[in-house]
């Protein structure tokens, strides 16, 4: 399948060619010829999919063809839980308009508000926002929402999360009743389901992953250690895998600085991104994460949101989310746009219960094992034997020694794919 048969206009396409890009992803196959039609899509699709194109493509193509001369209005509207996935999708619909007559503007909050009405008052055709910061623009009456034609929800599961429902319902209900709608989720909760019928007309489903599993590409693996040892093992596994690129999770903002201090002692160099960093400070550790100035990002699952990094080989889950389905967004960093990942969860006896629900919901036990030197002394009590656990205690330290040889090899394997850096 070729970009051409989707039905895109050659100004896309050149603008597709430029960034090299060959072959549309599945959700790209599935998702651009009916929203083209005109039609609601419900999107499942995580990070990572190609999903940002899926959408940007047909919703320029719409908006340039509907669109008349005169002052520009706000005709398309994405909406993103985090600053992070909003720039992300601005630079997408900027590269992917570069030869059509249509231009975009980004807002979000944690930054001065006036260069932002400035901007609109000029008068743009799209509008990339997080929520609380577009209707704070309306309530100054920066931004006029009556001639929206096209909206988008992006990473809906994590807006609902991070407790943007009000806003949202606020911001649909400015909007006029006639326009097209296009949902995105990782996963399909009783919540997005609600919020997808309360908006979407007979929506068209189209899935990238299927429902909550885990991208099959991605090695998933559990190492049992002790919670005092977690910090060492983290460095063992990057010097000796000789891993050049690692997002790690940790579940808070704490744990992310404290680890982070480790391993800047152990000369990994590192940066820390959660809710406490200004907006500045995560974009240059991200900046910086990417030019491969730092090997290793710790973030939590907030901050991590919408990160985009391609190819990015390794992710450790230094402690395991609370919410199961987090679990899926953080391994969904690895192995993107098709190429091989590795994500290693590292599980102290207090949290094989996480372990469990994790496992339940991604329908499928982890391979767990124990690393030489850094066997658990913490057992689960043994009123129910953990399977996980013991199920290959003892061969734990030949597979480990056995499995360096393939991170090498995955590794190299990952250098020679990894495209030059844009
Ligand atoms: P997304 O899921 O939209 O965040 O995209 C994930 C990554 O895949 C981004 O780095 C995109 O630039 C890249 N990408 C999107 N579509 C394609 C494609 N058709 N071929 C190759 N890479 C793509």
């Amino acid at each position: 399948m070729s970009f051409d048969k989707l039905g895109l206009q050659s100004e896309l396409l050149k603008a597709l060619d430029k960034k090299g890009y060959t072959e549309p992803s599945p959700i790209q196959s599935k998702a651009i010829g009916p929203i083209l039609q005109g039609r609601d899509v419900l999107g499942s699709a995580q990070t990572g999919t190609g999903k940002t194109a899926a959408f940007t493509l047909p919703m320029l193509q719409i908006l340039n063809k509907a669109r008349q001369g005169g002052k520009r209005k706000v005709r398309g509207l994405v909406l993103t839980p985090t600053r992070e996935l909003a720039a992300q999708v601005y630079d997408n619909v900027r590269a992917y308009s570069e030869f059509i007559d249509i231009t975009a503007s980004v807002v979000f909050g944690g930054v001065n508000i006036n260069p932002q009405k400035r901007t609109l008052k000029q008068g743009v055709d799209i509008v990339v926002a997080t929520p609380g910061r577009l209707l704070d623009l309306h309530g100054q009456k920066a931004i006029n929402l009556s001639e929206v034609e096209f909206l988008v929800l992006d990473e809906a599961d994590r807006m609902l999360d991070m407790g943007f429902q009000r806003d949202i319902n606020r911001i649909l209900a400015l909007l006029p009743k006639k326009r097209q709608n296009l949902l995105f989720s990782a996963t399909f909760s009783k919540e997005i389901k609600a919020l997808a019928n309360g908006f979407l007309d007979r929506p068209i489903l189209v899935e990238a992953t299927p429902e909550n599993t885990a991208v099959e590409v991605i090695a998933q693996k559990v190492y049992r250690v002790d919670k005092s040892d977690k910090a060492a093992l983290t460095v063992k596994l990057i010097y000796e895998g000789e891993w050049s690129q690692v997002l790690i999770f940790t579940r808070t903002k704490h744990g992310a600085d404290r680890l982070s201090r480790k391993l800047d002692k152990r000369k990994i160099p590192s940066f820390a991104i959660h809710g406490n960093k200004s907006q500045g400070a995560r974009t240059r550790a991200l900046a910086a994460f990417k030019k491969g100035e730092c090997r290793v990002l710790v973030a939590t699952d907030i901050a991590a949101r919408g990160l985009d990094i391609p190819l990015l080989p390794h992710v450790i889950n230094y402690e395991l989310p609370q919410v199961p389905e987090d679990y899926v967004h953080r391994i969904g960093r690895t192995g993107r746009a098709g190429a091989s990942g590795e994500a290693i969860s590292l599980v102290e006896v207090n949290e094989l219960k996480q372990l469990k629900a994790i496992e339940k919901l991604i329908g499928k036990s982890i391979p767990s094992e124990e690393v030489e030197g850094f066997e658990p002394a913490d057992k689960p009590s043994e009123k129910k034997p953990q399977q996980q656990n013991n199920r290959r205690k003892g061969q734990g330290n030949s597979k480990h020694k056995k499995k360096k040889g393939n991170w090498e090899s995955k590794k190299k394997n990952w250098e020679q794919k990894r495209p030059k850096s844009k």
